[in-house]
């Protein structure tokens, strides 16, 4: 089921997320497979769970669109509960996007290794070292359930340029062509 992703504005986005019951892993299962048939309707590289509404500690991924077609990197994965336990490596520019943001872009520097921990939809707990688009999409994620915006991450006069752009999305006023849900509870697509 393609969900509306929760646009700019609503107060979940800006929520620290809380960690997911294990004993619920069949429903966290079936709402994953929403959550990627959502991300792939919008064309997104990841989606976390405060942007279909829920303050939960969950996000899914597949970065394999951002890397060149059959070099065999990129990882589609689900995360649920996790924690990035180190972060590594020189820091990395790369413009990003968010699909609860759309028409935005901004530079974000972060560092370009992580490892973290998290448990899979099996229930097992797993351990990996990400880096190159893998890292820069999980960390865009996990700032998402830190109630943290790609936008809060840039430069003090891109925020100001962005200001204005920003206000039209809190309105409801966005062309996106996914099913949004706009932060006064309107759905729209
Ligand atoms: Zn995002």
């Amino acid at each position: 089921m393609i969900l509306p992703i929760v646009l700019y504005g609503d107060p979940v986005l800006k929520k620290t997320a809380k960690n997911l019951d294990l004993s619920e892993l069949p429903a966290i299962n079936n709402l994953v497979a929403d959550m990627y048939e959502t991300m792939y309707h919008a064309h997104g590289v990841g989606l976390a769970a405060p942007q279909i509404g829920k303050d939960w500690r969950l996000f899914v991924i597949d970065s394999q669109p951002m890397y060149e077609e059959g070099s065999g990197k990129g990882r589609k994965e689900a995360f649920i509960n996790p924690v990035i336990v180190e972060k590594s490596g020189p820091d990395s520019n790369y413009e990003e996007g968010c699909l609860s943001i759309p028409g935005i872009r901004g530079d974000v520097v972060r560092p370009s290794v992580i490892k973290m921990q998290w448990i899979d939809l099996e229930g097992q707990p797993q351990e990996a070292v990400f880096d190159e688009m893998d890292a820069r999409v999980i960390q865009h994620e996990y700032d998402h359930i830190e109630g943290v915006l790609f936008t809060d991450k840039l430069s003090s006069l891109r925020k100001q340029l962005i200001k204005g752009k920003l206000n039209t999305i809190i309105k409801g006023e966005v062309d996106a062509d996914y099913r949004v849900r706009t932060a006064a509870g309107k759905i729209r697509g």
